[in-house]
């Protein structure tokens, strides 16, 4: 009864999501295609019809090969589950390893094939979007040899990191009792808050160059902000974005007192000092409303529910007959539920995205609204605006779309939000 009614849900989630995702999708290109021809009149001032169209372009190159790419991978999530492909993986690996070298063994080697054979299937798209896509509308600086490179360094980094974390968690899974998933959800905040200190310090410079910002004058600029903010970073960094893609950004890691400063080169390149600033001042908004905060302990909640839930599955067997794998009775089958869970979870979860991105939309206008306190909410204007057409996004998507998937207000939603503040400091502290 109960493999017949989880079989159920989630084939009817998986066509549900789809059929959202396609609708959606194609709202979208639509809406874009439709606004094609002219600019919007708030922009025609500042944006060319060039640069407009380029823009449309762009996105619906990428919104057709989204489309392509959701249906493959919806083929390939039935493949893995219902239509018996990870039975068939795990079947083949179990009895390959778990004889001669145990439980762990097989376990890890399950969970290493399935990454390898993941990636292998999204390589040809992640070439298409490098090679193809960004590439004809003169984003990507990769090289094949960078390409390469890139990904042993991604594999060997991935399993130096994910291996013994893996293991932990196997481990733990075994061994914990009942209780098994409130000791692997410690594991892993604990594992998040080490990458969160690894990252800026050890794992980043691996893939890129990162040099202490050497303009002094605005050096200067950005350190007197941070003075008038409180704020306090161990360092500003620029970093060789432009070694991978044209695509400008700005953001910080670490936490505490061993914060960073990380500028693309990409960013200085194309905005003036005032405008970096006023991006600056955006970024430390977020830190201000504690939003990297409160980001991070609702991504904490969430996975401690995603835990307990993965307990009291892993203990039913109708969970793996249900999505088209048979549990072992003399072998462990943890990292089994593992993959289970991680290939279905995304197929419910997209039905919780809006909110997610709605309260991240709400994050972005107080980060506006907070730089626009502390330095010119006109030099912000100037430096999103000089962003979304260097990026070529869209200044016309469509509503809906935008509610759904939208990590970012538009540009025009942002601008009329900057515009109704005001368009600067309003009492500059002398
Ligand atoms: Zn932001």
């Amino acid at each position: 009864m109960e493999v017949f009614a989880l079989t159920l849900l989630f084939a009817a989630a998986l066509v549900a999501s789809m059929l959202i995702k396609f609708w959606l999708a194609t709202r979208q290109m639509r809406h874009v295609a439709e606004h094609r021809a002219v600019v919007p009149s708030a922009f025609a001032a500042s944006i060319s019809l060039p640069a407009h169209q380029k823009a449309a372009d762009y996105t619906l190159a990428k919104g057709r090969f989204g489309l392509l790419t959701m249906a493959f991978g919806a083929t390939v999530l039935v493949g893995w589950t219902l239509l018996g492909g990870l039975d068939l993986l795990n079947t083949a690996v179990r009895d390959a390893v778990q004889p001669a070298w145990g439980d762990m063994a097989y376990q890890l080697a399950l969970l290493a094939a399935f990454a390898v054979l993941g990636s292998l299937l999204d390589l040809p798209f992640e070439l298409y979007s490098t090679f193809r896509i960004e590439q004809r509308f003169g984003f990507n600086r990769m090289t094949w040899k960078l390409y390469l490179a890139d990904m042993l360094k991604g594999t060997v980094v991935g399993a130096i990191i994910g291996l013994p974390l893996a293991a932990l968690i196997l481990w733990i899974m075994g061994a914990a009792g009942s209780l098994w998933w409130l000791w692997a959800w410690g594991a892993w905040v604990g594992f998040n808050v080490l990458i969160l200190v690894l990252y800026p310090t050890v794992i980043a410079p691996l893939f890129n160059k990162f040099e202490p910002l050497a303009d002094e004058s605005l050096k200067a600029r950005v350190q007197a902000l941070m003075a008038r903010c409180g704020f306090a970073a161990k360092g500003l960094f620029v970093m060789d974005g432009s070694k991978r893609s044209a695509h400008a950004n700005a953001y910080f890691t670490g936490f505490g007192a061993a914060k960073r400063v990380v500028f693309f080169d990409t960013l200085l390149n194309k905005l003036s000092p005032s405008e970096v600033e006023a991006v600056l001042a955006h970024e430390l908004g977020h830190f201000k409303h504690k939003h990297v905060t409160k980001r991070m302990v609702a991504m904490f909640a969430m996975s401690l529910a995603g835990f307990a839930l993965l307990g009291w599955l892993t203990s039913q067997s109708w969970f793996y007959t249900a999505l088209g794998v048979q549990p072992s009775m003399t072998a462990a089958n943890d990292a089994l539920a593992l993959l289970l869970f991680l290939l279905v979870t995304p197929v419910f979860g997209f039905f919780v995205s809006p909110m997610l991105a709605q309260l991240s939309r709400r994050h972005e206008f107080e980060a506006d609204a907070y730089a626009c306190e502390q330095t010119s909410g006109a030099d912000l204007a100037a430096a999103l605006l000089k962003l979304h057409e260097d990026n070529a996004a869209t200044l016309t998507p469509d509503p809906l779309y935008v509610r759904f998937y939208y990590s970012h207000p538009p540009a025009s939603e942002r601008l009329a939000a900057l515009a109704s503040l005001g368009t600067g400091p309003a009492a500059a502290p002398a």
